[in-house]
């Protein structure tokens, strides 16, 4: 897929947990629309830095800056030095996230607050810094309409209950009242927060559920569009809800999941 390289042309966008799966291929995506790009990293340095190469080989700017989006130290560094380097942030995509599961009643506090943490606390911390700088700064009309624009990674478990996941569906759905609670608040001041919310998409976060046949052919049975979705799939769902093309749209999520959510246990029942 290619983009014009102007949509996004002078902005500077962080993608939290940009190291691999979808905070991967979000950035890809944006610095092939013209954007700036940091890639936040927790542990994975030397993948990170193939996507700064990549990018930069192929005439994008990008930086990898490492973080634990969990600690309030940890991003408010991240945010310093973004602005240090880039000047200024214009889009947020709160992409980091990580599951572990147990059923309920083994369910430990510490997985718990992990989860918690990560997923729902991890982006409530990136977004407060970005917003503050939005508010800084103000619309720069050359740029974009909006003074900034933020993109949630939520989950197809925003509304699909999760058992056995109940730490992560929770933060998921945690998300999309924090993320239409801080649309309303910051509307007036032309910021934009939306959610996407992902089906079943190949990433390292779900190998078991996509990489055997029969495992697959389960999935399958619940996406009516027939395929598990690719990271590009994202990708492009991003770039879309950062640029201006989607200026009209606010404290929304946006599901791009196959028909996920359209109950496919009801298409033959019922
Ligand atoms: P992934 O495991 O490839 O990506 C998650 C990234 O978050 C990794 O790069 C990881 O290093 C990073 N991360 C974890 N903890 C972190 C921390 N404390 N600080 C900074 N970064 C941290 O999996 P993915 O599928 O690309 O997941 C990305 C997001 O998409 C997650 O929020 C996930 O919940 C969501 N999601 C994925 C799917 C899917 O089918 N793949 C579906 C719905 C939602």
């Amino acid at each position: 897929m290619s983009y014009s390289p102007y949509l996004l042309k002078g902005q500077k966008a962080l993608i939290t947990g940009a190291s691999s799966g979808l905070g991967e291929a979000s950035a890809r995506c944006l610095a092939k629309a013209g954007a700036a790009v940091v890639i936040n990293y927790h542990s994975e340095q030397k993948a990170a830095e193939k996507i700064v190469h990549d990018i930069t080989a192929d005439g994008g700017e990008a930086i990898a800056i490492a973080a634990n989006v969990a600690r309030e130290e940890d991003v408010k560094a991240l945010f310093a030095e973004t602005l240090q380097t880039f000047g200024t942030i214009d889009i947020l995509v709160n992409n980091a996230g990580l599951q572990k599961d147990a059923s309920f009643v083994d369910m430990t506090l510490k997985d718990w607050n992990l989860v918690i943490g990560v997923n729902l606390t991890g982006q409530f911390l990136c977004a407060r810094e970005a917003a503050k700088e939005f508010l800084r700064r103000g619309v720069k009309p050359d740029v974009s309409c909006a003074a900034g624009k933020i993109i949630c990674m939520s989950s197809v478990h925003e509304v699909i209950p999760w058992a056995g996941h109940v730490n992560y569906a929770a933060s998921k759905g945690g998300i999309d009242m924090m993320m239409k609670s801080m649309a309303q608040e910051l509307a007036p001041q032309k910021i934009r927060i939306n959610s996407i919310a992902p089906g079943a998409i190949e990433t390292q976060i779900n190998t078991s559920a996509w990489s055997t046949p029969e495992a697959k052919a389960n999935l399958l049975q619940l996406i009516p569009s027939g395929r598990v979705g690719i990271p590009g799939d994202i990708g492009r769902a991003v770039v879309w809800l950062a640029s201006d093309d989607s200026d009209y749209v606010n404290g929304t999520t946006l599901f791009v999941d196959g028909g996920m959510t359209l109950y496919p246990g009801f298409a033959k029942g019922g």
